[in-house]
């Protein structure tokens, strides 16, 4: 998911925010502890202190301001919106569906466990609700949040919304079987995942950003600087579009490496402290110089 939100150019303190909120990527945490059920998240958030210390939230409950006019199930989601929204909305199938093709594609089992999406009609009304309730990620267009019991996702319908769902719903789909996975790799296949399926994983927007930042000199790959990001609050657009850049390689040149990750992903299934990515590479590739070539060459073909 990527930069500049064309509703919020408008707002009245754009000057204000601006530096704010054209950051990349999305907001993306993980809490402590959880919503017990659907109907135990407002009293989860009123008296849950560990949440709020966790994610910097507000200890003020979400009962007046989740959206909760229209709820549907579809799947394995849960939609709540604040506007009529149609089950058989077409980015609806399409997210249902993001479901079998992601399990197919990484080789990883469904779940069913409920991923709740939460549908802001007016982007006002969403960036009041994240200021005040997710203050550590304010100038992000759409958020992820991850509890011991509860997966959800708040985002405004708003001109980029498809992109933003596939992404945010990537990540809810992952964490259902892959809770320990690590953040890098959590952006990098929610980045893969979030272009429309004809284009098959192929991001134009991270391709022309990385591109230019080689021709600059500036950037070289080095998923081991990945394999250190443990906070997305300070993840760049250099680090999403990097992310996908190896995701891509992984998964779009060779056999041995998309079985490299297939096994990486079943293996964290089991056990999260398994052997880290890059130490599997060296195996495989050899040296890491060679392995940052291979990438290199690889965004250079597309
Ligand atoms: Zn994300």
């Amino acid at each position: 998911m990527t930069f500049f939100s064309p509703w919020y150019c408008f707002a009245a303190i754009a000057s204000i925010v601006f530096g704010i909120f054209f950051l990349p990527g999305c907001a993306h945490t993980m809490l402590a502890t959880g919503w017990s059920n659907e109907t135990g998240i407002k009293d989860i958030f009123e008296t849950t202190e560990r949440i709020s210390m966790a994610a910097g939230l507000s200890n003020l409950s979400m009962a007046d301001d989740l959206p909760d006019d229209t709820e549907r199930s579809v799947g394995q989601l849960r939609i709540h919106s604040d506007f009529p929204l149609a089950g058989q909305h077409r980015l609806i199938r399409e997210l249902d569906t993001m479901r079998t093709t992601i399990s197919q594609e990484l080789e990883i089992p469904v779940s069913d466990e409920p991923i709740h999406l939460y549908l802001f009609n007016d982007p006002a009304d969403y960036q009041t609700f994240v200021q005040r309730h997710f203050p550590r990620f304010p100038g992000r267009r759409a958020c992820f949040i991850e509890t011991d019991t509860t997966l959800a996702i708040f985002a405004p319908w708003q001109g980029r919304i498809a992109e933003d769902l596939r992404h945010e719903t990537t990540h809810g789909y992952l964490h259902a079987v892959l809770p320990g996975i690590p953040l890098w790799l959590d952006e990098g296949l929610a980045e893969f995942f979030e272009v429309p399926q004809p284009a098959n994983g192929f991001h134009q927007g991270h391709t022309d950003h990385l591109t230019g930042r080689l021709l600059e000199g500036t950037w070289q790959p080095r998923i081991e600087r990945l394999e250190e990001l443990e906070d997305a609050a300070v993840m760049s657009q250099d680090h999403y579009a990097e992310a996908w850049c190896w995701v891509h390689w992984l998964l779009r040149t060779t056999p041995q490496r998309r079985q490299l990750i297939e096994d990486y992903l079943h293996d964290l299934r089991r056990d999260t402290v398994t052997m880290p990515l890059s130490a599997r590479l060296r195996e495989l590739e050899g040296p890491p110089a060679a392995t940052t070539c291979a990438v290199r060459e690889h965004l250079e073909s597309l």
